[in-house]
């Protein structure tokens, strides 16, 4: 998937997400991309958080929004990312061990955080201050 998270200079946050899909899909498969809660969630309020990954770890448990009502309660996007991510683990240990899945997330004050499975998962950051830096997202195993 390719998630992409924006707040613009008015304090207006948006997103969107494409993929190709997994390889080997079964015909018809739809994923998470295009199911909001899963692959993306943006709530102007609040925050906005994209996946990728296996489509079904976070379709189960709403990932995306799961990660936005975090930040809800107050955590960062990092910790938001962290707390779902531990989520997919505490469901199921194994699969978990055997699959990618990253979470990226914004708030509505700017901050940016990640956390993913598996180690090798880098995401891009831009801004005014920082243009175009390279960050390798923190992960589970
Ligand atoms: N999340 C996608 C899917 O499961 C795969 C990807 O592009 O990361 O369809």
């Amino acid at each position: 998937t390719i998630g992409m998270l924006a707040l613009d200079a008015a304090g207006n946050l948006s997103g969107a997400c494409t993929t190709s899909g997994l390889a080997y899909k079964m015909h018809g498969r739809v994923g998470d991309s295009p199911i909001l809660g899963a692959g993306l969630f943006v709530d102007n309020e609040i925050g906005a958080a994209t996946s990728t990954g296996v489509g079904e770890a976070t379709m189960r448990i709403c990932g995306t929004h799961t990660v936005v009502e975090l930040m809800r309660q107050g955590h960062s996007p990092e910790e938001a990312c962290r707390m779902t991510v531990e989520r997919v683990v505490k469901k199921d240990p194994d699969y978990a061990r055997s699959i990618q899945l990253g979470f990226l997330a914004i708030n509505k004050q700017g901050e940016i955080g990640a956390w993913c499975l598996q180690k090798g998962f880098n995401y891009a950051v831009y801004s005014q201050q920082t243009p175009n830096r390279l960050i390798d997202g923190k992960s589970y195993f």
